[in-house]
């Protein structure tokens, strides 16, 4: 025990005493041996970490773990623990753990110093208890959130087939300089990525292909979905940039993994809108003329190349102008949503699609149904027609006209066959239905 002295009274020895019963964990390493004694363990420490065991499962320990929890992370990034752990010189840093089970970090303060001429290390750990790091921490994290929109970064030289200053930030925001080939890096990060895309991934960061077409400072990218430390796929650009160099034959490269996930998912959902929106008629939701000109165009291909057969059937409902001129307009396109709705509902779990050609005319493609069921069907539709209430309008019927696909036909002899059979279903007394 040593008591208050005058400085100049505690001897060297005094002091490493002290130092030992204060520091709350001592532990040794051998990274020949991937083994690690811890000599001192107080504290947190206690039950935190074994007496012995393997220096890569102590190291995951430390930081290969979810950054707000201690949750395990997956499998794949686990390769990289090997690449951490190893120092060139004295190491400090701050470390987030947690214990088994419990959400309450703990901060600890990390300094790791090398023996000399040795594969071996001491690391000497310190929880830190007061809140004013806490807050120095979260600064720190603030921070980072910035750097962390790129995951991964690393340095590759491609004639060397050396990579270094390897960064994880999901991980760790410190720099490791790793001794992991630039060909071994590629082999164990193509299976992060999603399956679809690990073909564009191998060609992207092909040596071969890198060196050919990318000149000095110029940059290339790929976006692809690729497993999170959670293991959960999210999307990612990966950018590969060659360095401004003065020699043509120097191949060195920055490359980075960007998380642009949510972008990304705001940027599909925008695109699906507009897609949505450049497709649809506004009024009732079915498809647009242009549109429905496709699906019919795309209908007669596949025909034509052995696939199902082809009907077309046309809706005109009969003297619709009454309506508006009755109870107006806010009716009549009241009435039009509520005619398209019944038509959508009719081609339920079949092989159709519906479009509004204009005004109040609509088109349905039925695809791979015989022609009498066609009929058939047809005739049933336009008895609901006459069978239901509109709001406000009551009953309305329709006059249809249908055509089937023959083989020589072109989409414009089709489509006038069917419109001729409308205008002849409309010219026998309306509310009927005519094959051509
Ligand atoms: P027919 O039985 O001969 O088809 O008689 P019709 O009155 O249905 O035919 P016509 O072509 O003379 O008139 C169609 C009417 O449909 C004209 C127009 O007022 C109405 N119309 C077309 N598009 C819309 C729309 O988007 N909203 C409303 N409310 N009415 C529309
Ligand atoms: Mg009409
Ligand atoms: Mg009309």
């Amino acid at each position: 025990m040593i008591t208050n002295k005058a400085l100049e009274d505690y001897s060297r020895e005094d002091l490493i005493e002290i130092l030992d019963a204060n520091v709350d964990a001592i532990i040794l390493v051998d990274t020949t041996l991937n083994r690690y004694r811890a000599v001192v363990r107080r504290n947190f420490f206690e039950d935190f970490i074994d007496e012995t065991g393997n220096y890569h499962e102590l190291i995951e320990k430390l930081w290969f773990h979810l950054g707000d929890s201690n949750e395990e992370i997956t499998d794949d990034y686990k390769a990289f623990v090997s690449y951490y752990g190893k120092y060139k010189g004295k190491y400090s840093r701050r470390l987030r753990l947690f214990s088994k089970g419990s959400d309450v970090p703990h901060y600890i303060q990390m300094n790791v110093y090398p023996i000399k001429d040795t594969d071996k290390y001491i690391y000497a750990m310190d929880e830190l208890g007061d809140s004013e790091y806490l807050e120095e921490n979260m600064t720190d994290r603030k921070l980072n959130t910035m750097q962390n929109t790129y995951l991964f970064s690393m340095f590759v030289d491609l004639i060397k087939d050396t990579t270094s200053s390897i960064c994880v930030t999901e991980v760790s925001d410190e720099i490791v300089n790793s001794d992991i080939t630039y060909s071994q890096w590629r082999s164990m990060t193509v299976h992060m990525i999603s399956k679809e895309e690990q073909a564009h991934f191998l060609g992207l960061t092909d040596p071969e292909f890198l060196k050919q077409y990318l000149k000095r400072g110029q940059t290339t990218s790929m976006d692809c979905r690729m497993k999170n430390l959670e293991g959960v796929y999210i999307w990612v650009k990966l950018i590969f940039s060659r360095a401004q160099t003065k020699s043509e034959d120097d191949f060195r490269f920055v490359f980075m993994v960007q998380d642009i996930n949510n972008s990304y998912k705001d940027l599909m959902s925008a695109l699906k809108k507009y897609e949505e929106l450049a497709q649809k008629d506004s009024l009732t939701g079915l498809l647009n003329r242009r549109s429905m000109e496709t699906e019919i165009r795309n209908s007669i291909d596949v025909y034509k190349k052995g696939g199902n057969q082809v009907s077309l059937i046309m809706l005109d409902l009969d003297h619709f102008k009454v309506v508006n001129d009755t109870y107006g307009h806010v009716v009549g396109d009241k009435t039009l949503k509520a005619f398209a709705g019944i038509l959508q509902d009719s081609v339920e779990g079949k092989n159709a699609t519906v479009g509004r050609w204009g005004g109040e005319e609509f088109v349905i493609d039925l695809t791979g149904i015989s022609r009498d069921y066609v009929y058939a069907f047809s005739e049933n539709l336009r008895k609901k027609v006459e069978d239901y209430t509109f709001e406000d309008a009551g009953h309305l019927t329709c006059s249809i006209g249908i055509s089937h696909l023959n083989s020589d036909d072109s989409f414009e002899a089709v489509f006038n066959r069917m419109d001729d059979a409308m205008y002849s279903s409309k010219e026998s007394g309306r509310n009927r239905v005519t094959e051509l």
